[in-house]
């Protein structure tokens, strides 16, 4: 994917399968395609390379080495070593939001997997999941030793800059501090919003959400902005979650689609 002067890589760290209850409202029955033949809806865990004026930036670190039922991920090293980017060459890699499968690579054996990274966030989500009281032992663990070498660089406003061309939103809802990120460059435009679309059905059928939206009304609110916004452009949007990690385009007509684009 390349927008103006910018590269946009999409690396996988897996798959893993979502129970049907994690879609909460979503109706099965009329949607069988989505299940894998254990009974599963099995989703890609994306991260993103970008590659803008010098800077190598990686939106979302995946799950890590995770191997368990229904859960095979892990493979976020060798996706980067096949594009030809060692971890010493990631200047920023920005999360999304801290779930666990957004921020497993940051730390491995205990150290920065990115020795030269920068992480960056919403500090919502640090108050949320790692200080405050829904505090997760695994984000902390994972998010401490970045603080103790002083890598940590939260997101705390809207419109922030990453890179060149490369913008942080806030997009509040999945989580406090999500953050989606928009790459811009001349006309050409592209969002990777995390999850705060996560499906591309969500697109079509606005009426569901994921069992794990801290706010499920905020993020419908900020999906429905989002999704307005995009809606008739030539701009492509993809989500953390979306299948093959596909970019499309937001089309309207008889009702609002999701169209894959390249
Ligand atoms: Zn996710």
């Amino acid at each position: 994917m390349r927008i103006g002067d910018i590269d946009i890589l999409p690396v996988s760290d897996g798959m893993v399968g979502m129970e049907q209850a994690f879609f909460v409202g979503l109706d099965f029955a009329a949607h069988p395609q989505l299940l894998a033949d254990d009974g599963r809806v099995h989703i890609p865990v994306g991260c993103f390379l970008i590659r803008t004026g010098g800077r190598t930036v990686l939106i979302d670190a995946g799950f890590g080495h995770v191997q368990e039922e229904a859960v095979d991920c892990g493979y976020l090293p060798q996706a980067l070593r096949a594009a030809g980017v060692s971890p010493a060459e990631i200047d920023v890699v920005a999360c999304t939001h801290l779930h666990l499968d957004h921020i497993g690579w940051l730390v491995a054996d205990g150290a920065p997997f990115f020795p030269n990274a920068v992480v960056r966030y919403g500090q919502a989500d640090w108050e949320h999941f790692a200080s405050g009281a829904y505090s997760h032992d695994h984000v902390r663990q994972i998010m401490q030793p970045l603080q103790a070498e002083d890598r940590l660089d939260p997101f705390d406003g809207d419109l922030e800059t990453v890179a060149p061309g490369l913008t942080a939103r806030h997009t509040p809802g999945h989580t406090p501090g999500h953050y989606g990120f928009m790459v811009a460059s001349g006309d050409d435009r592209a969002y990777i919003l995390g999850d705060a679309v996560e499906s591309p059905l969500q697109i079509e059928e606005g009426d569901f959400h994921a069992l794990s939206d801290v706010a499920p009304e905020v993020a419908a609110r900020t999906r429905e902005a989002l999704l307005q916004e995009i809606e008739g452009s030539e701009h492509a949007m993809t989500g953390s979650h979306f299948p093959e990690l596909a970019f499309g385009r937001v089309v309207t007509g008889t009702g609002r689609r999701f169209v894959p684009v390249g």
